[in-house]
């Protein structure tokens, strides 16, 4: 399932009532910073300066000029998803899932077995073999925590 599309290193940002869907997208291996309580103008900068398309579902949102803007219409997270899917002709690539930290929305890095032992529960550190890091929050991350549920899921609009 690796594919590479035009989009597929698309950078967000997403507005605080689409907290679900940046972790999604960061499930997903996407760049999607998520608003941090700032206000509209700091956005649309932060936007500018990292070259980020803002998610929102804010209607009021004012579109300046060389911003590219994506009024989330959907309630459900599943619909959210699919509709910037769309919207951008994103590539799901299974290689850059769980690369990003869910709560940090920065790049894993790899990290030894042994320096989890006491970081996670005995029967993973039995079962699992690669583990990876979150270098800012330190959080480990291992793909078969949650990979299953990402798979099911997603089958729903991206057949396997
Ligand atoms: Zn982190």
């Amino acid at each position: 399932m690796v594919l590479s599309g035009a989009e597929s290193s698309a950078r967000f940002i997403l507005t605080k009532e689409l907290g679900r869907l940046s972790r999604w997208l960061r499930i997903l291996g996407f760049d999607a910073e998520y608003d941090i309580g700032k206000n509209t103008s700091a956005l649309i900068i932060e936007a500018l300066r990292g070259n980020r398309i803002i998610l929102t579902r804010t209607r009021r949102m004012p579109k300046p000029r060389g911003i590219r803007i994506l009024t989330i219409n959907e309630e459900k997270l599943q619909g959210q998803l699919a509709e910037v899917v769309r919207a951008f002709g994103l590539r799901l690539d299974a290689g850059k899932m769980f690369s990003r930290c869910i709560i940090c929305n920065i790049a894993l890095e790899d990290t030894e077995k042994e320096k989890v032992k006491d970081k996670v529960p005995e029967h993973v550190w039995r079962t699992q073999e690669q583990f990876v890091a979150c270098p800012l929050c330190h959080r480990i991350y291992w793909r078969g925590s949650h990979w299953g549920n990402v798979a099911d899921a997603l089958e729903d609009f991206y057949p396997y």
